[in-house]
């Protein structure tokens, strides 16, 4: 018999697909690790079962206690599963633009939801300050104390890679990769694997894919914390700051990505590969093709599917709402 203990084991231990249109274009073997298919339909399932097993680990937790994050959703989807499975509550800030879907989602897992103004990191105001301000207010009264999850400065963020996704990756290959690119939210993702893949080969190449409005692609290429006004519909990725998560991992290439060439992708990915995915997982293999690319044929580059297209109908999947963007939206949409 094999079966996985609980939620928390589930996780993980996800296929590598082949993409067939990005390897077609490149000549190259372009991979995509199947992440919406950890049980809490995200990649960030690692990230929060790590946070919560270093905490148990480090006596940070004790049954009853309360999990505070703030997150786009997917990272709080991950911290609340978990949480029911292991017998804590959660309470996630939110900011007020994410999908309705993910808000749902998060209500439904038992969440206490605090839904917040979408402003920018350096207002008091924004999700994260916000979480960690209530997650000290709640340590006044809660019984069985509070972590405050933050994924962004939490290296068992990180360290979920490092554990988990690297080395699944290097064993799926035989440790023939060329290439990683992804996109950043918290880093989290790209960092862990860079910090993993590059201690395995430093030649494997590690490249950001960043979306317009964030300020990794000017920070890689030029040292400056610098971003565009214009900004991205694509939930969950666009970083403004060196988190402790990004911190001292080593990048060697960037690309920008405007959610014009990132939306194609994910719609041709549904009608011709039967994968409906978020637009983060579009930005994600623009960047992995734009490596294929500068590598030239032949190499192999893995990149991540991040989350299902479930969660962005009214978004990613919505032609009037992409209209009304000026994005594009295909004829059978
Ligand atoms: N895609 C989606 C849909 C996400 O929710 C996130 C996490 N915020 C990411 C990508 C980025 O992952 P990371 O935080 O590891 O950079």
């Amino acid at each position: 018999m094999t079966f996985r203990s609980d939620f928390t084991d589930a996780v993980g231990n996800t296929p590598l697909i082949k993409l067939k249109r990005a390897s077609e274009e490149t000549g190259c073997t372009i991979l995509g690790k199947a992440e919406f298919l950890n049980p809490g339909g995200s990649v960030k399932d690692r990230a929060a079962k790590y946070i919560i097993l270093d905490a148990e680990e480090r006596g940070e937790l004790e049954p009853g206690g309360l999990i505070v994050e703030g997150t786009a959703g997917n990272t709080g989807i991950g911290l609340a599963s978990v949480g029911n499975s292991r017998g804590y509550r959660t309470l996630i800030v939110i900011p007020e633009t994410q999908s309705q879907e993910k808000k749902d989602a998060l209500k439904l897992l038992g969440a206490e939801l605090v839904e917040n103004v979408a402003v920018p990191y350096k207002d008091p105001r924004n999700y994260v300050h916000t979480a960690k301000r209530i997650a000290e207010e709640r340590k006044a009264t809660e019984q069985h104390g509070v972590l405050y999850a933050d994924q962004w400065d939490n290296l068992s963020n990180r360290t979920a890679h490092i554990r988990s996704t690297g080395p699944e990756i290097w064993d799926q290959l035989d440790g023939k990769i060329d290439g990683f690119s992804c996109a950043m939210g918290t880093g989290g993702t790209l960092a862990g694997m860079s910090l993993y893949l590059k201690g395995q080969n430093k030649d494997i190449k590690i490249a950001a894919a960043d979306p317009m409005g964030a300020a990794m692609y000017n920070w890689i290429k030029t040292g400056e914390l610098k971003a565009e006004s214009e900004g991205s519909i694509a939930e969950g990725i666009g970083q403004g700051r060196i988190t402790g998560n990004i911190d001292g991992a080593e990048f060697d290439d960037a690309y920008k990505i405007p959610d014009a060439e990132a939306l194609p992708i994910v719609h041709r990915l549904l009608k011709e590969e039967g994968l409906c995915m978020g637009l983060s997982t579009g930005v994600n293999i623009a960047g992995a093709i734009r490596l294929a690319k500068d590598l030239g044929p032949g190499h192999t580059i893995v990149t991540v599917l991040c989350d299902w297209g479930h969660r962005y109908m009214g978004k990613v999947w919505n032609p009037t709402f992409l209209k009304d963007k000026g994005l594009p939206a295909p004829d059978w949409l």
